[in-house]
């Protein structure tokens, strides 16, 4: 008996597979394709998106904000947990990875839930402020360049309401190696932020080890 978190054996991560993914069909197909495609790596496991999904509801989210699209696998699973007016947008840089998502999303029928902004993030997060949207956000979620993570969290604290939600992602490993483990920009660039929001006051914090590491932060009322 142990009371740290187990780690997941192959058998053990096909069983949890097999036993709680509930993965819609359009959901199953654009993961499929994605498998097809380089920088597979870079798409979120199916439990977390299903545990994303479950979040959304739980918060009662409406308004959401992803930055990195990828192929649109984390952009789908919001946005088929969203009410019908429900929206979410989505940054990326890259149109070609992105018309993925677009075709998959209109098939799922939620291409009006979906608006991409093909622009660098910051600069999407930058008008959205200028255009007074503080505080109009529910639920955010991270999985871009990581050395811009500490930019996007500072904009989004901003972005989302009092008791909003910021799920960020890849916060323990990056493509499989600890971010303890090598010195590249982005593994650097997540430590100092993991060691910064450790000490926010301005956010309740948790970080589980599920995908490549989740750390959520819930932002505090002020
Ligand atoms: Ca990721």
């Amino acid at each position: 008996m142990s009371n740290r978190s187990i780690s997941l054996t192959d058998a053990l991560y096909e069983y949890l597979l097999e036993t709680s993914l509930r993965e819609p069909p359009v959901l199953r197909a654009l993961r499929e394709e994605t498998l097809r495609m380089s920088q597979r790596s870079m798409q979120i496991s199916p439990e977390q998106g299903q545990f994303m999904a479950l979040l959304v509801r739980l918060i009662g989210a409406r308004r959401c904000i992803e930055v990195g699209t990828y192929t649109g696998y984390s952009a789908l699973a919001v946005a088929l947990a969203l009410p019908a007016d429900g929206k979410l947008i989505t940054c990326d840089v890259s149109a070609e990875w992105t018309a993925v998502g677009r075709r998959i999303w209109r098939e799922a029928g939620v291409e009006s839930r979906i608006e991409l902004r093909l622009k660098p993030a910051l600069e999407t997060l930058d008008e959205l402020l200028a255009a007074g949207e503080a505080g109009r956000f529910d639920f955010a979620f991270v999985d871009a360049d990581k050395t811009n993570y500490a930019n996007y969290v500072e904009r989004l604290l901003k972005l989302i309401r009092p008791n909003g939600l910021i799920a960020i992602d890849n916060t323990l490993s990056l493509s499989g190696v600890p971010v303890f483990e090598e010195e590249t920009a982005n593994a650097r660039a997540i430590r100092e932020l993991n060691e910064a929001l450790k000490g926010d006051q301005r956010v309740d914090l948790a970080m589980l080890s599920v995908g490549e590491g989740l750390t959520l932060l819930r932002k505090r009322p002020t």
